[in-house]
């Protein structure tokens, strides 16, 4: 597998951190801001019933970053059904947020 070198600063942070890095710039755009709000008009409830508060990456960004942007990816969690399914599914590096 060949080693892509990331162009940008984020490639002279010490540390295994530039996935969760990549993760956290890219909540920060414009599009996802969109895409997150898109979501949540979309399905504005959790599967329990509680108002969603959360756009979750049904499959985790640090696996997918190209579904990043899919709205097939997304599914709509309050926060503390969002807490638990990162809390259950996490292993160290696959969480996309906290
Ligand atoms: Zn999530
Ligand atoms: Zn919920």
């Amino acid at each position: 597998m060949p080693i892509r070198r990331p162009t940008h600063s984020l490639a002279n942070r010490p540390g295994h951190q530039c996935k969760s890095d990549r993760v956290r710039a890219m909540r920060n755009t414009g599009r996802w801001q969109k895409v997150r709000k898109i979501q949540l008009e979309r399905s504005p409830l959790c599967s329990c019933g509680a108002p969603a508060a959360h756009a979750h990456h049904v499959k985790p960004l640090s696996d997918h970053p190209e579904l990043c942007y899919s709205m097939a990816n997304l599914q709509s969690l309050c926060a503390a059904c969002h807490e638990r399914h990162h809390t259950e599914h996490a292993t160290d590096n696959t969480r996309e947020t906290r």
